[in-house]
């Protein structure tokens, strides 16, 4: 959300040539610099693929004899200077082959550390991974206002493997810069500045006086401070590397996420020795290349995309009206105007009006806005208490009281408001489309649009079709969820569409085991040591214990499938207010200060750790069989983006598959004989071989 490069020609900073042969580089001498652009061919955002590499490598074969007064290296891109490696290209490589293609970068990359005359990045935008990497082999690093570094190759399951772990650690403080690699969290300009990662931070236009001094030498490289010297020792890495193995295993147990450890490792052992660090980054990063983890972790970054792609296209909607402001209606219309859309906001009552203004400039605060990105959006966002807005917007968004009467009388009175082509969808999370539609105004151009609570934060929107859905109407749904940056997950009016009822059942059966007499703490580290990022007891606290009862209830009135009752002390509790995270006090009593366990057990039984996941899977077959999804992908990446679902295990269909189709019936019959029919396999297993 930088404004830096909007000044910027859309397509190419520059008009420099491509050398004979060249796809990915411009070529271009002014003043005695020599300056490559990174200008990747057929796309707007630059990555560093083996092409790149390579045809790097016979450019500055070319220049070492040139012997220029300098050499800067920058991109053509206004989006930034390179957004990472090529994931494409390096997913499918393994062993042998990895190592090799690592070495052949790693070359290249040396070639340009050990030129004799200066070499700068001049750097905007984004600056990740191997682009990272490609910017510390120059000697200096200029940075553009609003750049941002970062290695986000542990989200993969890897850490930095084009010579970023030896490299950053030799360039500022080694701590901050492990700190970067481990946590993936990345450093914006005056952070970089401080960090010591850039030279100097400037505005573009003093880019040239920039990049004169530093090719003069009349720039300072950062300096390698106190601390780098007194981690030279073994010893002293060690103290520090055990500090940040305990840290790591936290967050991401080494048995769920080896790349941090093994980071962590290298540097232990070889901090300090570039050789030998190199050696071991190449070895290290092949062989987590191979791990499942990683392998999983990159399938999810390709459903992301795969999400993504299925919501392309011109969304026509300017002008979002959103009815009701509440929890979710705020949130869906800050959100909207901060991604750049014109939207009304109206309610019933003027007290959520306001509190929903109060809550788009704290959304604004925690996205790092700057006051001028904060000041437009809230601007485009216009509390509409006379519901103004609903003649004139493209798209009405109904985020009103979970009630069928309420919102069928909310749809008969747009039915003469609708200007000609508007969208009504509405965000229910339990009625069914098919019983709201009779009373849309129009129901080709009426469906789901299912936002999950916060909407800031959860990526994931179910764009939800029903019979009489249009086409053009979902895709003008998915285009807009993409044009707000969250992903659509295209599913079918489903009880609980497709997340909620493939979750439901983790919830359920954690209050079945409660009711067992097992211990909630016991049913929480369990479900944390499968990898899930919250409990089902502490989750059932968050989403609320009202909610689940309500949400049970209707579940079990409409899946043709047996779902045993609630406990009683369930709807006492809720009786009683007892509701959960929101009350302070449900399943765990936070008023007394009681919070659920962030561990994972050690030892988990695997038995209970099946009962909270099988039924997903279990669910998630229902859902392909009744056509709810269209493929197993989608059940994986819903259910990823939107509860984050274990990602390192690909997905509860990935998951099942992984373990194998008939072991997981196996279990689940197993579980169906000791603990009743809602264990009995859905008949859609058999359809997936
Ligand atoms: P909420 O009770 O917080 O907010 C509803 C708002 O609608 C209130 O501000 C109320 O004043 C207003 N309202 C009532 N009648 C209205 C009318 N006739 N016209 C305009 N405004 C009216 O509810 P919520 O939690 O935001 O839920 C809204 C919808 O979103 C529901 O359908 C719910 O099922 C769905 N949903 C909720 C969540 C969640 O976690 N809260 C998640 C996904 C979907």
């Amino acid at each position: 959300m930088t404004d830096v490069m909007q000044a910027i020609t859309p397509e190419t900073m520059t008009n420099a040539p491509r050398p004979e042969g060249i796809r990915n580089w411009r070529r271009e001498e002014k003043g005695g610099i020599l300056r490559l652009w990174l200008d990747c061919e057929g796309t707007g955002t630059n990555v560093i693929s083996e092409d790149v590499l390579r045809e790097l490598g016979s450019l500055l074969d070319i220049i070492a004899d040139d012997r220029p007064r300098a050499l800067a290296i920058r991109s053509a891109k206004p989006a930034g200077f390179a957004a990472g490696a090529d994931i494409d290209g390096f997913s499918a490589l393994r062993g042998a082959a990895a190592r090799e293609k690592l070495e052949q970068g790693h070359a290249v990359l040396d070639t340009l550390a050990a030129l004799p005359f200066p070499t700068i990045a001049v750097v905007h935008g984004h600056v990740l991974g191997g682009g990272f990497e490609l910017a510390l082999a120059c000697a200096h690093r200029i940075g553009i206002d609003g750049v941002k570094f970062g290695f986000p190759e542990v989200q993969l399951g890897l850490h930095p493997g084009l010579g970023g772990t030896f490299r950053l650690p030799a360039l500022i403080d080694p701590v901050e810069a492990m700190q970067m690699m481990l946590t993936g969290r990345s450093a914006h300009d005056r952070k970089a500045k401080r960090l010591g990662i850039v030279d100097a931070l400037v505005p573009e236009r003093h880019v040239e006086a920039a990049l004169a001094a530093a090719a003069d030498g009349r720039i300072d490289a950062a300096e390698t401070g106190f601390r780098a010297a007194a981690l030279r020792t073994r010893a002293a890495r060690s103290l520090a590397a055990g500090r940040m193995r305990s840290e790591a295993e936290k967050k991401a147990p080494v048995r769920h996420y080896p790349a941090p450890h093994a980071l962590i490792a290298l540097w232990e052992t070889h901090g300090g020795d570039a050789a030998a660090m190199q050696k071991a980054e190449i070895a290290s990063f092949a062989e987590l290349l191979d791990s499942a983890t990683a392998q999983n972790l990159i399938r999810a970054f390709f459903l992301r995309r795969k999400l993504k792609s299925a919501g392309r296209g011109a969304d026509g909607i300017d002008h979002v009206h959103v009815i009701g402001a509440g929890a979710m209606g705020a949130e869906i219309a800050a959100w909207s105007a901060i991604r750049g859309k014109r939207v009304t906001l109206e309610d019933v009552a003027l007290e959520p009006l306001g509190a929903a203004i109060r809550q788009a400039s704290k959304i604004c605060d925690a996205k790092h806005l700057s006051g001028i990105e904060t000041r437009d959006a809230l601007d485009r966002m216009m509390p509409d208490p006379d519901g103004l807005g609903r003649s004139r917007a493209d798209l009405v968004i109904e985020a009103a009281p979970e009630k069928r009467a309420l919102k069928e009388k909310i749809y008969a009175a747009l039915k003469d408001e609708l200007k000609p082509g508007a969208i009504l969808a509405t965000n229910t999370s339990s009625i069914p489309l098919a019983d709201l539609t009779p009373a849309a105004p129009d129901a080709a151009r009426f469906a789901g649009l299912h936002f999950f609570n916060p909407v800031s934060k959860m990526q994931l929107v179910e764009v939800v079709a029903h019979e009489r859905a249009a086409k053009e109407t979902l895709d003008r749904l998915a285009a807009f969820t993409t044009a707000i940056d969250r992903l659509p997950a295209r599913v079918h009016d489903y009880p609980g569409f497709l997340v909620n009822r493939v979750l439901t059942p983790y919830l359920m059966e954690a209050l079945l085991l409660v009711d067992e007499g097992r211990d909630k703490r016991e049913i929480d580290a369990a479900a944390l040591a499968f990898g899930m990022p919250m409990g089902p007891v502490a989750l059932a606290d968050t989403v609320g214990l009202d909610i689940c009862l309500e949400v049970a209830g209707s579940l079990r009135g409409a899946l043709d499938r047996p779902m045993p009752d609630t406990p009683d002390w369930l709807a006492e509790m809720v009786g009683k207010g007892h509701v959960g995270r929101k009350a302070d006090r449900g399943l765990y009593d936070y008023s007394g200060g009681e919070e659920p366990p962030d561990t994972p057990a050690e030892d988990p039984d695997e038995e209970l750790i099946d009962r909270l996941i099988l039924p997903m899977c279990d669910a998630g077959v229902e859902c392909l069989r009744k056509r709810v999804a269209s493929d197993a992908d989608t059940v994986d990446a819903a259910m990823i983006f939107a509860t984050g679902w274990a990602p390192f295990r690909g997905g509860p269909m990935h998951y099942a598959e992984t373990r194998g189709h008939s072991a997981i019936l196996e279990r689940l019959r197993m579980l169906e004989g000791r603990h009743g029919p809602r264990f009995a396999p859905d008949p859609g297993w058999d359809d997936l071989g």
